[in-house]
């Protein structure tokens, strides 16, 4: 099949550092339509999904609920609710693994099997409404980051007064390796995505709008420079280089901003937000529908039929797994997320959340211990980090304890990308010395403030 040409008119932009994985394993799915997993007997839907505090449940076992009916209510302005996957009755609260490898508490659903929808909230004309009538809805739909962070969305269209906002980017690049989910979102639903770009930027009251796309997705670029003008939406092309994806470098390659040390993106007048997350939020405007389900990436290697499909909230990894037709040879390691910035899970009981943009197997050759060996002084690290870091002093740092000094070096700078882990021919742990470094540092600060 031919590949498509990349639009003339397409702007590409890029960053200074990072890495390009020869191996992405995007050609497992990418060329995978968008599935819709038909509906299991049981949801286990994780209660604490988002960044902030966890919402506070408000169902019981024996309740009867339907399709999006509310199951927990935010808890504070960081906060946002949760909703029913589907209708059925509630079995109570159930401890299952979660995803940083210790037991979390979910709302166990034992599906009806009618799938009835509750009464949803009424379309917004949003076009004619004001900023705060669209972050209302926003919130109450449940919408966080969805590329993996799953910041509540309604909080970052709410910069401090005093920052000044002018750009909204819609982060397109899922630069890690193997993920294709938001790649299918922007080439199958551009005008989704689109819209909900157009209601995100008219929500933070900007006008620059942008959906900013990785040149390995053109087939997603071509559909959604169709129909950008009808939203008044711009689309920005961006080399192939891992962390494109990475806030603070997809904000300098779409603007020639810097984020300096400690500041926010809303510091340089930038939000940004996720592709898949501006589909959700298109959704929740027009139609009232709650985040209750997302594409997520199922591949690696070891999965017989690797895609992508739309999932709902509480679906247990193993069944997620069935869906591809399982596995054809041992895998070395399963991670929830792409290989670079995602997590290793020790189990298939963990279920999907509002923020699983992947589920990869990897296969045992590739997960392969390196023995590491001392730094050969070669400086590939210092070329691949995106920070502008000298990842081997500070690891050199966490190895003698120095937790002060590494101060000195911006430690806390590090977006934990594993570039310079990448890069290294010595395999140095570089990005665990780091983590250590920082995870020393904060506790240290908090023994200080509570002195
Ligand atoms: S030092 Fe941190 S930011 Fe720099 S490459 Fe390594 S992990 Fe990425
Ligand atoms: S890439 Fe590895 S070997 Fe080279 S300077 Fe950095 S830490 Fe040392």
């Amino acid at each position: 099949m031919n590949e498509q040409a990349i639009n003339k008119d397409l702007k590409i932009v890029s960053f200074k550092g990072g890495v390009h994985p020869q191996k992405d394993g995007k050609i497992l799915s990418k060329k995978a339509s968008i599935q819709t997993a038909p509906l299991l007997e049981r949801y286990q839907v994780i209660v604490s999904q988002n960044i902030g505090a966890p919402p506070k449940v408000v169902v019981s076992a024996g309740d009867e609920v339907k399709k999006g009916q509310l199951l927990a209510e935010a808890a504070g302005f960081v906060s946002v609710p949760l909703h029913s996957p589907t209708s059925g009755k509630v079995e109570g609260l159930v401890d299952i693994p979660g995803p940083m490898g210790v037991m979390t508490q979910a709302i166990s659903i034992l599906a009806d099997g009618k799938d009835e929808w509750t009464e949803l909230s009424v379309s917004i004309d949003w076009r004619n409404s004001d900023a705060d009538t669209l972050k209302k809805r926003i919130m109450e739909c449940g919408i966080v980051g969805m590329g993996g962070a799953a910041f509540p969305s309604h909080v970052k269209l709410s910069p401090p007064p005093d920052k000044k906002v002018d750009y909204m980017i819609i982060n397109g690049a899922e630069c890690e390796p193997y993920l294709t989910a938001d790649h299918r979102v922007m080439l199958e639903e551009p005008e989704k995505v689109l819209e909900g770009a157009a209601i995100l930027g008219r929500a933070a009251g900007v006008k620059n709008v942008v959906v900013a796309v990785e040149i390995n997705k053109v087939d997603a670029i071509n559909a959604m420079m169709e129909k950008a003008a009808q939203f008044n939406v711009g689309i920005v092309g961006m080399k192939v280089q891992y962390p494109q994806g990475a806030e603070k470098q997809l904000i300098y390659a779409v603007t020639r901003r810097k984020v300096p040390t400690g500041a926010l993106p809303a510091d340089v007048g930038c939000i940004v937000q996720n592709a898949g997350t501006a589909a959700a939020v298109a959704e929740a405007v027009n139609a009232g529908i709650p985040l209750i389900e997302r594409v997520t990436t199922i591949t690696g290697e070891p999965v017989v039929n690797p895609g992508n499909w739309r999932l709902r909230l509480g679906t247990p990894i193993s069944e997620a797994l069935k869906l591809c037709g399982g596995v054809k040879c041992e895998p070395g390691k399963l991670i929830l997320g792409g290989p670079m910035m995602g997590f290793a899970q020790r189990s298939t009981g963990v279920s999907v959340m509002k923020n699983t943009s992947g589920i990869l197997l990897l296969d045992k050759s590739d997960v392969t211990q390196y023995e590491s060996s001392p730094c050969i002084r070669c400086g590939r690290c210092l070329e691949a980090c995106p920070m502008n870091l000298q990842p081997s002093a500070l690891s050199q740092l966490a190895e003698a304890g120095q937790y002060e000094n590494a101060l000195k070096y911006n430690v806390m700078d590090c977006i934990e990308c594993g570039a310079c882990a990448f890069a290294c021919p010595a395999h140095r742990p570089l990005v665990q010395h780091i983590r250590r470094l920082k995870a020393e540092i904060r506790n240290r600060t908090k023994k200080e403030i509570k002195k």
